[in-house]
Order: structure tokens, then sequence, then C-alpha cells
């Protein structure tokens, strides 16, 4: 019989797995038992739906084996079982490592990740086994087969005798080593804890034999050994359970069984709705982004299940994008079980639950940030952004939802602080919400348009996220403030009066004029400012787009070729000043080339690029000559 091999990346996973120093080598089993309830639910489901198949409940069960002498753990279930093409594509493939490539060596070796990146699934009985079997039944199917591999070397498939419908792991479990006692894991007390820990919600029965010592009949004081089956596990899922009876770790635990992630969330919430529509839901916020997360691979939504079975893994339906982060389950008696998905789209009472959840996902952030601001921080710097785009985007219909929950770095707290914390702060002649934008809070901070406002007191928030300008166009005002970027025409601020006497007005006029056609279009317009204080020069813009916003469009791949009407900004009480006005009188020559120079200052200090490097420090170089 030919050994098959692995595919490339199942391979590069399988080695990972048994080199692992992975601590929790003990997981293969809730691995294993949670593989053998989605069998089973399968099946239940199609029993469900379909008249053709009987089945008593007391048909469904997961079954653990032990075999001490022989070294074997069995794990036996009556699920729908594998046909050969499934065994060969569900056992030799890693079941979604489809979108997903290894990028480079290292980070195979500080595995952790990776197995995070992936579920953990099928492939962690090698952690703990040298040699699998997997003997399989499909549904349906008359012949069974046996899937069997040492590891690494690939696997063999074969067709064999089995009764029954459904599928049989056995684990030859490794001889203990150095790091592990792998002996432990042929222990009953041990698999028993085990499942305690991991799998005691699973749906169904997981009985195993379990030696007790009994007295013997008739006798007082002589014991003796039985063998008898217990259901190990308390079979209720966690969401039906009182929440007075569950611990943090209960969730967290209830996290990992189901994939959610492999970070430690944040926070969960509990939900139980009687009303309208009846409902219980776990939510969980993660900490961690998902690898994926700002890519069009990512998808959304929460397990949904009818009256505790699972009709949906992802129903996206149950999020809006601006909470596309929360993971977790609803559980409803008042969906049909056989609803398709275009008719659940519209189910009134879906729509109902997404509402609902929506509003608790909103005051558990809010809540979260309150009092835990720590975690919301943390939060906010994985998720943040999305929420942001939640305001731009729909036209900002949702930016009520979302103003509050949204934060900015504050020039004044040196943190990231909310809009109420904002404008709870403003001093009663401050008129606008000052915000400034760059690439850096480094580099906003030096930004010479920040001066005038700093100088006034006025707190300014930070933008370097894309994003922040648009949403911040779409919210307009916050409570009743309207926003004002520090590079806007009016600040709204009483600035020194620039003294001028008419005559030197007249003259500065000229001047300007005229360093506004050595520049052209490059600029709207050239004028006296009045909100430098240390710089000589700086860029400020007229109309709706920022310098920052032109930035943006102008990197993005179909380049909408917009541009921000920009205005140069003089200093009148800067030396360099002195030095233009004696150009414009004596040397027309060398006034053009201080015009250019300034004029390129003010875009390097916007991070804008130069037009003409080259003959910008062609410049330098002649007035340093
Ligand atoms: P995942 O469960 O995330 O899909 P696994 O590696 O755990 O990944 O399992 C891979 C696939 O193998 C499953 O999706 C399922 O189709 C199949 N499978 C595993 N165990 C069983 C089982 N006991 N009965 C039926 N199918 C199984
Ligand atoms: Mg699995």
């Amino acid at each position: 019989m030919a050994i098959k091999q692995f595919e490339a990346e199942s391979k590069r996973l399988l080695e990972l797995m048994i080199n692992s120093i992975y601590s929790h080598r003990e997981i293969f089993l809730r691995e294993l038992i949670s593989n053998a309830s989605d069998a089973i639910d399968k099946i239940y489901y199609k029993a469900l739906t379909d008249d053709t198949i009987e089945f008593k409940k007391d048909d469904y069960y997961i079954k653990l084996t032990i075999d001490k002498e022989n070294r074997l753990l069995t794990i036996t279930d009556t699920g729908i079982g594998m046909t050969e093409e499934e065994l060969q594509n569900n056992l030799g493939v890693i079941a979604k490592s489809g979108t997903f490539s290894f990028k480079n060596e290292n980070e195979i070796k500080d595995g952790y990740d990776i197995i995070g990146q992936f579920g953990v699934g099928f492939y962690s009985s090698f952690m703990v086994a040298d040699e699998v079997t997997v003997i399989t039944k499909a549904l349906g199917s008359e012949q069974a087969y046996k899937w069997h591999s040492h590891g690494i070397d690939g696997y063999t498939i074969e067709g064999c005798e089995k009764v029954d419908v459904g599928t049989e792991i056995t684990l030859k479990i490794k001889e203990n080593s150095e790091e592990e006692e792998f002996d432990d894991y042929l222990e009953e007390y041990r698999i028993k804890s085990i499942v305690k820990k991991y799998s005691d919600f699973i749906r169904y029965p997981i009985k195993m034999e379990v030696t007790e010592s009994k007295l013997k009949e008739g006798s007082e004081d002589e014991y003796e050994k039985v063998q008898e089956e217990q259901t190990v596990n308390s079979m209720v899922p966690i969401w039906r359970k009182n929440k007075s009876e569950l611990t943090d770790e209960d969730y967290e635990n209830f996290y990992s069984e189901k994939h959610y992630g492999f970070d430690k969330p944040l926070k969960h919430v509990h939900i139980s709705v009687d009303g309208a529509v009846r409902y219980q839901s776990i939510l969980y916020i993660p900490k961690e982004t998902p690898y994926n997360y700002y890519t069009k691979e990512f998808e959304k939504g929460l397990e949904l299940y009818s009256n505790g079975v699972l009709i949906m893994e992802k129903c996206p339906d149950l999020l809006p994008d601006y909470f596309s982060f929360v993971k977790g389950m609803v559980d409803s008696e008042d969906l049909s079980l056989n609803i398709s998905r275009e008719i659940l789209q519209h189910d009134r009472q879906l729509k109902l639950i997404a509402k609902n959840i929506k509003k608790k996902i909103k005051s558990q952030l809010l809540s979260l940030q309150k009092d835990e601001r720590d975690s919301y921080l943390d939060f906010f710097e994985s998720f943040g952004r999305q929420l942001k785009y939640g305001i731009y985007s729909d036209f900002g219909a949702n930016k009520d939802d979302l103003q509050d929950l949204i934060m900015f770095y504050s020039s004044k707290e040196k943190e990231l602080v909310t809009l109420d914390e904002y404008v709870s702060r403003m001093p009663e002649e401050q008129k606008y919400i000052y915000f400034a934008s760059g690439e850096t809070y480094e580099r906003i901070d030096k930004l010479p348009q920040t001066e005038l406002v700093k100088d006034k007191g006025f707190e300014i928030l930070y933008f370097i996220d894309d994003v922040d300008e648009f949403a911040i166009n779409v919210l307009g005002r916050y409570k009743e403030k309207e926003f004002k970027s520090v590079s806007s025409g009016d600040l709204g601020i009483e600035a020194d009066e620039i003294v001028e006497d008419e005559e030197e007005k007249d003259q500065n006029e000229e001047l300007f004029s005229e360093m506004k056609s050595v520049l052209s279009t490059k600029v709207k317009e050239v004028k006296a400012s009045k909100r430098l204080k240390s710089h000589p020069v700086c860029l400020s813009t007229e109309g709706q787009i920022s310098i920052e916003m032109e930035k943006i469009m102008q990197s993005m791949p179909d380049n909408p070729n917009m541009k921000a009407d920009k205005v140069l900004e003089i200093n009148l009480n800067h030396k360099v000043f002195g030095a233009l006005k004696d150009t414009f009188k004596n040397d027309k020559q060398k006034f053009e080339l201080y015009t250019n120079i300034l004029y390129n200052q003010a875009l390097l200090i916007e991070g804008l690029p130069l037009e003409d490097p080259v003959s910008f420090t062609n410049n330098i170089c002649e007035i340093m000559e």
C-alpha cells in the first residue's frame, strides 16, 4: 500500500506539533472531542431535518477508552463519519491552510504563534502520540476506511471493517520523556480532569470506563475494583448555565475550545434575554487583532444555534461591520432549524437579536473605557481603526453609536483621550475642538501651526491614522463644538495684531503677490501669518481638503488627484522676513531663490514630497557659498 505524503504546509505544521515545546499538550483531547462533537452535530442536524434518517437521542455519544498495557487511548464517536475522499482531504491537509502560507522559517521556529493562527485541530494528536489510527464509516456508505500515520512520513488509507457509522481514533501514546510524563495520558483521573477542564459543556455524553473500588457483595470490609461506564461531562452548554456558577476561567476555556481566538479575551458578556425574542449569547471582546483582520479575507460573524444545534458557523448578520471584531455565539429558540441563509437575512427575530447585541456591545465597550482604562487602551490599539472607519462609512449613519468610543492622542495629556474628556476640559473662550495631522505624534508636536493654539493653552488632538480626518469630517461636531484643523484658515483665536503701518502694509502686499507669481499655481495665496511664533513659514489650507487628505488620496490606487488649496504663510516677526524684504528691494534673483527655499521648507515641515529635491539642495548650496 502506497504511503501518501502530507501537503507541504501540513507537513511543516505537523513537524512543529511533534517537536513543539508547546506547554499545553493536554489540549489534544479537547481538539479530538470537539471534532467528535462537530461530527455528531452534523448527523444530528441531518436527522432533525431529514425524515429518512432515524436516530434516537441515546445514539449520540463520545466514548473514551484507555488500554494502559498497549499504551492506547481511543476516542470513539457516533458522528457522521468520513468517506475515503474526506479522510484524504480532511486529514491530509490542514483545513484552514488555504489562505495562509508560512512567511519564513523563523516563524516556524518560534512556532507558538503559528499554532495560534491555524487552530490546532486533529494534528495536535501528534503532540502526545507517535502513531494515530482513524477508522471511520460515513453516513450512507457501506465501506469503512482506515487512515494510519506515524507522523511526518505520511499516511496510508485502506478499506476495513466497521459496523456502525462514526469514527474511532486511536492514539498510541508516546513513551515518557525527560520533559513530559506521557504515561499521564493513560490515567483515568488525568483524562477525566482534562475533559472536565475543556469539554465539560459538550452537548453529548462523553463516556468512559472508570474503575471504582466497591464493597464486595456480602462483605463489610472487602473491596473490589469494578469497571463502570460513567458520563464524565455535565453536558449543559455554558450559555445555558447560570452566570453565578461560572468563573472567568470557564469563559476563557470556552473561548479557546471554540477557537474564537488564541489570545485571552479582554472581556466577555453573557446575555440571556427572555422578551419579545428569546436568546442566549456569549460575546467576547478579543485583545489581539487577528492576523488578517484588516484584509478582505477576514470574515465577521457569530456562531448561530437554534435551540442548541449549530446552524451557522459565522452568521454575519448578527454584527455590524464596525463591531466585526466581536466573537462568540447566539442560541435562540425562536429561529427555525432549517432556515436558509437568504431567509435568515430577512428574519425579523434575527434582526431584533442583532439590534440588541449591538447595544450590549456598545455599553460593554463604554464600561470598559470607564472602569478598565488599560484594557480599553489595549482594545483600542487593536480595533480603534475599525471604529473610526465605522463613523466614516455609510455616510455617518452610525456616528452616534461610535463617537463616544473613539479616542485621540492629546497634546496636553500625552495619551489617548475621549472627545467627551476633551470638550469637558475646554475653557470658556475656546470655540473649536482643535486637531493636527501628521505621521507621528512627535512630528505633529513640532508643527509650527500648533504654536498659536498651544500658546493659548488650548488642547490639540493629534491624528496619525489615515481615517482620522475623514471620520472627523463626517462627525462635523461633537457636543455642538466644531472640529478645526490647526492648519485651517480661521482658527477663531484672537492673535496679537501684526504691527504694520499703511506704507509697510502696501509694500508687504506687493512682496506677497510677487512671491505668489514666483510660485505660480503651487499655492493659492501668500500671506502674513497670524499663527506663527518661532518658525518663518508654514502651509495652511482653505476649503474642504486638507493637506493630510491630499496625501492620503495621492496614495490611493485610483488617485482622484484632488489637491488641497494651499496658502503659504509668512512670519513677519521672523528675521528671515527682513532678509527677504532686502532681496525684494535689491536683488530679484535672490528673492526668487529665497521664495523657493521657503516654500520647500514649508513642504518639508508638512511631510510633503519636494517636487524637485535636487534643485532645492542646489539652492541651499548657493546661499551657503
Ligand atoms: P477543524 O475542526 O478546525 O476543521 P481539524 O484539524 O480539527 O480542523 O479537523 C479537520 C477536519 O477533519 C474536520 O473539519 C472534519 O471535517 C474532519 N474530522 C476530524 N475529526 C472528525 C471526526 N471525529 N468525525 C468526522 N470528521 C472529522
Ligand atoms: Mg477541529
